[in-house]
């Protein structure tokens, strides 16, 4: 199973807005190396009449389109992949997901992306319209899957989203195995050990910080300097410096995140005295 590239397969009526993906970058080297496999498939060749018509009006009334159910269970049968159980829950066979595109599904994380990149198949549908008729995704669909709270005119956006959240994660797709682990929202500590060879990385032993600032050269620019500290070479203090922007960003930006984050004596002692200098901002402000 290690050895079988992971296939994504992807069931939209507008396949063109996948050439991006399919053509540049992490993705498109891991197709060329046979890493990962990504398909595009047309909805509308799963219809039968003249005008290849994949949506209708809303029963209830009320604004918009809904796409048919048909050529959206017939293209799950072109794929071969069978109907749910609805005696059983969660019955789909291991290492195949269907994934439908919701505003309404669970937020996309990155250990949803973890969890995905361990399949051996993933479909993702998109959406149109108003969505895809409910009994579709009764009878198919394993998991809806959201990108964030906001509503896109359609699924293709998120399934790129997804798609590339996940391929990168596949063993062998990324030039150097370890930046995956070390970046926001990276995997643990436990994750990272091993790999250890000194040199101070994004989310070193932090636990779901986000990352730090990077600089690369030249070291000065338009007046700017990188931060003395990166340019010496003690890796322990590089190592507290990069730490301390990651608390400081994710305080900034995130502070919910502090909660769940393993945090060090020093880490909460750090932390306390940016809170005490953004409240003498408050104050002075
Ligand atoms: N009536 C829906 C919006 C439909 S938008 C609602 O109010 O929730 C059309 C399609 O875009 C959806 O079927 C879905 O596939 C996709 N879509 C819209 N927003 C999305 C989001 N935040 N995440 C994932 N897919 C989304």
């Amino acid at each position: 199973m290690a050895d079988a590239p992971l296939c994504v397969e992807i069931l939209t009526i507008f396949p063109g807005y996948f050439d991006g993906l399919l053509q540049h970058g992490v993705v498109a080297r891991a197709m060329e190396r046979g890493r990962v496999q990504v398909k595009v498939h047309d909805l509308r060749r799963f219809t039968h009449d003249a005008h290849r018509t994949v949506d209708d009006r809303p029963f209830g009334g009320g604004e918009g389109m809904v796409l048919k159910p048909e050529p959206l269970a017939e293209a799950m049968d072109a794929l071969g992949v069978a109907p749910l159980d609805p005696s059983r829950p969660g019955s789909r066979n291991s290492g195949l997901t269907v994934a439908l595109m919701a505003a309404q599904g669970r937020p996309f994380t990155q250990a949803m992306a973890r969890d995905l990149a361990q399949q051996q198949r993933i479909v993702l549908v998109c959406g149109r319209y108003e969505g895809v008729d409910e009994r579709f995704r009764q009878m198919y669909c394993d998991r809806e899957i959201s990108i964030g709270d906001y509503v896109l005119s359609g699924g293709e956006l998120a399934a790129a989203v997804v798609a590339d959240a996940t391929l990168r994660l596949v063993p062998g797709v990324l030039g150097n195995a370890a930046s995956a682990a070390f970046e926001s929202f990276g995997a643990d500590d436990a994750a990272i050990d091993g790999s250890d060879d000194g040199v101070p990385r994004s989310q070193h032993g932090s636990g779901g910080l986000l990352d730090y600032p990077h600089y690369t050269r030249p070291a000065e620019f338009r007046g700017l300097r990188v931060p003395e500290t990166l340019l010496g070479g003690d890796h322990q203090a590089v190592r507290r410096w990069r730490r301390e922007q990651q608390l400081a960003t994710t305080l900034r930006n995130r502070p919910e995140l502090l909660e769940k984050a393993e945090l060090s004596a020093e880490d909460r002692r750090v932390l306390a005295q940016f809170q005490e200098r953004l409240r003498g901002q408050q104050r002075e402000g």
